[in-house]
């Protein structure tokens, strides 16, 4: 088991990584309090496959435990069913002695983070992240959210967890399209803040297929390290923590095009948004042409979706997808804020560039 500290004063937690780590849970959440009652919330996929060894491992102790299964997907993070946990949590007297577990993928820590936040004030949360991208992203940070009918992830808190508990053994039963998505959050984070990381994906790349468990391990703890680091350095996103933005102001437009459905996932709309990111680099005389080179081919031996024409769907015309562009959160005084490569393991934030910039660019790649 290894772990990684994330410092933010009294709200420092830390996460671990490792196998079989489940078997040790009762001890792992001691570490962070005793409490009288567990609430394990988790969506029909995960609970189907780890809920009952989970709920097993904890039987042992005197704390008692009760469990919620919500249906999964993108949809799910909607008032209804934030609604639903929020008073399903109070019926089952989860008090602020109480502890949440969230056990699944980011839909689950956004939705069960946000419930756990606004119930009662705050309720104690360990995540327990089961999909590659919860894992190196969003299970950090404490970022919560649902979605809004305008938007994604318009409503939700900052709610730190008292925990990250990492079984990397549940990635054994992701699928290849959801394991690839979470690659595009990983290599984003040797490229914005780390070259000798992102030489290190290259190097692995076949181990990282096969999903071999000491390269997994070694490759969530990084990501969780670098991740940790910006967010201890800007935890609201006044400025630095926008870095880990590389790729989604056009990732971003592309999910709502496609109607934030299976279509295009997360990662996939990342990776895809990260390569137009190194293109306009380079159009804006920013960036070099040999950089997208080996970004490309590191996506292209992965086998993950990185061109606009590996979108199964037509393309967006270009004032369609400026709309949606401009629909982004990250907008600041009417200016798109980018997120540019400038080499390989550095980026700059950019919130200067005209609209009549971004159309001729897109003009090339549309
Ligand atoms: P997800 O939670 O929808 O999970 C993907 C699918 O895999 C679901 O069908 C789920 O049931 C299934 N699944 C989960 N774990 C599994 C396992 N071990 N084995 C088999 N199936 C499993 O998707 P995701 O990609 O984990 O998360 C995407 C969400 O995360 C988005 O809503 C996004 O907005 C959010 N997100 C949040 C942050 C943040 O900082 N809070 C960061 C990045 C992404
Ligand atoms: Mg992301």
């Amino acid at each position: 088991m290894d772990r990684v500290s994330v410092k933010l004063g009294s709200d420092s937690y830390d996460i671990i990584v490792g196998q079989n780590i489940t078997e040790h849970l009762e001890s792992l959440y001691k570490e962070v309090g005793n409490f009288s009652k567990i609430a394990i919330i988790s969506d029909l996929n995960v609970s189907r496959l780890y809920l009952g060894k989970i709920k097993k491992n904890l039987s042992i102790s005197e704390v008692s435990v009760c469990s919620l299964e919500i249906s999964d997907g993108e949809g799910t993070k909607d008032w209804n069913n934030l609604k639903f946990i929020v008073e399903w949590l109070i019926k089952n007297k989860l008090d602020r002695d109480g502890l949440i577990i969230a056990l699944g993928g980011g839909v689950i820590g956004d939705l069960v983070g946000f419930a756990a936040s606004i119930t009662k004030r705050g309720i104690s949360l360990v995540q327990m992240p089961t999909t590659l991208l919860s894992q190196v992203d969003s299970s950090v940070g404490g970022k919560t959210a649902i979605n809004s009918v305008s938007g994604k992830n318009l409503i939700g808190t900052f709610f730190q967890p008292k925990m990250v508990l990492t079984e990397i053994n549940t990635l054994n039963s992701l699928t290849e399209r959801h394991f690839l998505s979470g690659m595009g959050e990983v290599i984003k984070y040797g490229l914005i803040s780390d070259k000798t990381f992102f030489s290190w994906i290259e190097k692995n790349i076949q181990q990282i297929k096969v999903r071999n468990p000491h390269i997994i391990s070694e490759m969530i703890l990084k990501s969780c390290k670098i991740k940790a680091k910006i967010v201890e350095k800007d935890e609201k996103e006044k400025g630095s923590r926008a870095l880990l933005n590389l790729g989604h102001t056009f990732g971003h437009a592309l999910e709502a095009f496609t109607g934030y459905s299976n279509t295009l996932l997360h990662g996939e709309a990342v990776a895809i948004g990260t390569v137009l990111a190194f293109r306009f680099s380079e159009f804006l005389k920013k960036g070099s042409s040999v950089d997208i080179e080996r970004v490309t081919s590191v996506y292209f031996k992965l086998g993950m979706k990185h061109r606009l024409k590996d979108i199964p769907a037509p393309l967006p015309n270009i004032p369609t997808l400026l709309d949606f562009m401009l629909q982004d959160k990250k907008i600041k005084n009417d200016r798109l804020v980018f997120i540019l490569p400038t080499r390989l393991g550095h980026c700059i934030i950019d919130d200067q560039i005209s609209m009549q910039t971004l159309h001729s660019f897109l003009e090339r790649c549309l």
